[in-house]
């Protein structure tokens, strides 16, 4: 097959051992960077341009769009699907995912275990905001963040309120949530593929911090989950409609509650962690599953 893994920049960790997996499973993988794509669009002929050339005969398409590129990376993506070409994971599940709110909202359709979470407009009364989540301690969150940056804790009422005021003043948008202290700072991110966790790695947080993200300082190491964990990670990924992704949670006395699903999950931390390779699964999930025209949203 020919590949097309969609990335800025080849040389990481995870874009290395996408290229290894499918040359050593015989297939052909071609860098595209989306941000030096051309989408042409013209009555019944989608094209993409890429270095100057028309992209033709790609079989299946791998997104690594960074956060930052969301708009400009999904639209890419798109053009592939109007091209009829099969994609990983698909331009609106990508975008579904990258908006904190809406994936709180659908996957609490879904029944999937959450953190209690409110949402207001950012002139609304702090006072209101957290007596809805029962009060301090409370987790603010930027809609905007990413990699565990603008994720505050607000240990006392009032830190709580000064924290949601500040945000406010710099006319930011922000999510209420409860803190969930039994974690411990650690939590448990589920690669999924398909429809099964294919490995899982528990994260904690550098000394004294309740964030457990890598970027953070966390380390990682190899975990057991629970069937649970395991069922709440698959239903996650399913309530997206992301094929491949990492599905964060943490372990609250009530259960796994799911805080994200990423659409382009880190590999290097999961596999040093597991010793397991899951690029060669994904590979392995693009050969059993890319078939030209098998998208399942069409843009929508
Ligand atoms: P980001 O998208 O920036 O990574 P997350 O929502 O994943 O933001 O939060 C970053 C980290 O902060 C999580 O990995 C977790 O360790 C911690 N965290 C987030 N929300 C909560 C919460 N409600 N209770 C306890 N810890 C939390
Ligand atoms: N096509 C819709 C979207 O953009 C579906 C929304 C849903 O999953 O409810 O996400």
């Amino acid at each position: 097959m020919r590949i097309a893994l969609m990335c800025r920049n080849p040389d990481l960790y995870s874009h290395q051992r996408l290229m290894e997996a499918g040359a050593e499973r015989g297939h052909e993988v071609v860098h595209v960077n989306h941000m030096r794509c051309y989408i042409d669009i013209a009555s019944a002929r989608p094209a993409l341009h890429y270095h100057g050339e028309k992209v033709m005969g790609v079989d299946a398409v791998i997104p690594r769009i960074g956060a930052s590129v969301t708009f400009f990376g999904t639209a890419v993506l798109r053009q592939f699907e109007m091209m009829g070409v099969w994609a990983l994971n698909e331009s609106v599940a990508i975008s579904r995912s990258r908006d904190k709110l809406r994936s709180l909202q659908l996957l609490s359709r879904r029944g999937i275990g959450l953190p209690s979470t409110v949402f207001a407009h950012r002139s609304s009364d702090p006072k209101e905001l957290l007596a809805l989540m029962g009060g301090a301690p409370a987790i603010i969150k930027l809609l905007e963040g990413t990699q565990g940056k603008g994720v505050v804790l607000g240990e006392t009422q009032k830190a709580a309120e000064a924290i949601i005021q500040a945000f406010s003043g710099l006319q930011a948008e922000f999510l209420v949530q409860s803190f969930v202290k039994e974690a411990n700072g650690e939590d448990i991110r589920c690669i999924v593929i398909g429809d099964k966790v294919v490995a899982a790695m528990k994260r904690k947080g550098a000394e004294g911090d309740f964030r457990s993200n890598l970027h953070q300082g966390g380390t990682a190491t190899t975990v057991r989950i629970s069937p649970a964990e395991r069922a709440t990670a698959v239903k996650a990924a399913k309530a997206m409609g992301l094929a491949v992704c990492g599905v964060d949670m943490l372990r609250a006395n009530e259960g796994p509650v799911v805080m994200e699903v990423n659409s382009s999950p880190g590999l290097e931390g999961v596999e040093k962690a597991t010793g397991l390779d899951v690029a060669g699964k994904i590979i392995e999930h693009i050969e059993r599953n890319a078939k030209p025209g098998a998208n399942r949203t069409k843009g929508r």
